[in-house]
């Protein structure tokens, strides 16, 4: 164990976050038994690592929109792909994220040709904005669109390191969410759950946050062997900002390293 690190008890730690259960995510580099509290990262499951550095976004280019999974860049260059419900805060993370607005540009009409934008970041890694699922009003004969076209991607795209899948925090769990973590899970492609519009603690008619949360890992966990990591942010407030952007560095790292 690192000389840093303060041994403590992490058997109360579910219950001091009053979120969802004792499941931690633990990332390449760090054995189960030597994970302390003050390497949780704020608001998530995710235990920072020694692969976590390099976090900060200098610079960000729009590269490039495909509307075949075939059509990517091809240069190898690590990458996250951004998916979730329409207007689920997509475009407001990304540009949350990178710190400049409007970078996310994807059309946001069902029937609209659905591409995959790819942005270069730092000129090293990617961030994919894919099209969202789940517009109320689509057609039947979009949503499969949908599903065939992104489907590909996930199951072909070698340099995809994660998904993150957003999740509206301030809603109960929706089907349409759980049916495509669990497609993701059964199809064992690496993802993380971002849950969006964590500001919205109070008031409204919903549950809060936490308790959404801790429903949606409830129901999708008897489909995945080991839980996915999962973070809370909201784009309003900055929360969680800096903490998914280290998970993601640590993944990359990784990614790099193997
Ligand atoms: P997209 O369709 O997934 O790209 O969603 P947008 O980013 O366009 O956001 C949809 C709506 O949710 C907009 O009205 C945003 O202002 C709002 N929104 C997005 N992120 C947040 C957030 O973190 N907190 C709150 N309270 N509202 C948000």
């Amino acid at each position: 164990m690192s000389p840093l690190r303060k041994p403590k008890d992490l058997r109360h730690y579910p219950r001091q976050q009053g979120l969802c259960g004792p499941v931690l995510f633990v990332p390449p580099g760090v054995k189960p038994d030597d994970v302390t509290d003050d390497m949780i990262l704020p608001g998530s499951n995710i235990v920072l690592g020694p692969y976590a550095g390099d976090a900060k976004i200098k610079d960000v280019d729009f590269v490039r929109s495909s509307n075949r999974p075939k059509d990517c860049p091809k240069d190898d260059r690590p990458e996250f792909a951004m998916l979730g419900r329409s207007n689920v805060g997509k475009s407001s993370l990304i540009n949350f994220l990178v710190r400049k607005k409007e970078v996310a540009l994807t059309s946001k009409k069902p029937g609209k040709t659905q591409l995959i934008n790819h942005f270069l970041v730092n000129k090293s890694w990617y961030i994919v904005d894919l099209p969202g699922y789940g517009f109320a009003n689509a057609p039947e004969s979009a949503r499969m669109d949908w599903s065939s076209f992104t489907k590909g991607y996930f199951l072909n795209r070698e340099t995809l390191v994660s998904v993150l899948l957003l999740i509206d925090g301030s809603v109960p769990p929706q089907k349409i969410d759980l049916d495509c973590a669990n497609w993701l899970g059964r199809n064992n492609i690496s993802m993380t759950f971002v849950f969006t519009k964590c500001d919205k603690m109070k008031g409204g008619k919903g549950r809060r946050p936490d308790e959404n949360i801790r429903n949606f890992l409830e129901l999708i966990k008897e489909n995945y062997q080991q839980h996915p990591p999962w973070i809370m942010t909201s784009s309003v407030t900055g929360l969680g900002r800096d903490e998914l952007l280290l998970h993601m560095s640590q993944l990359r790292n990784y990614w790099n390293n193997e």
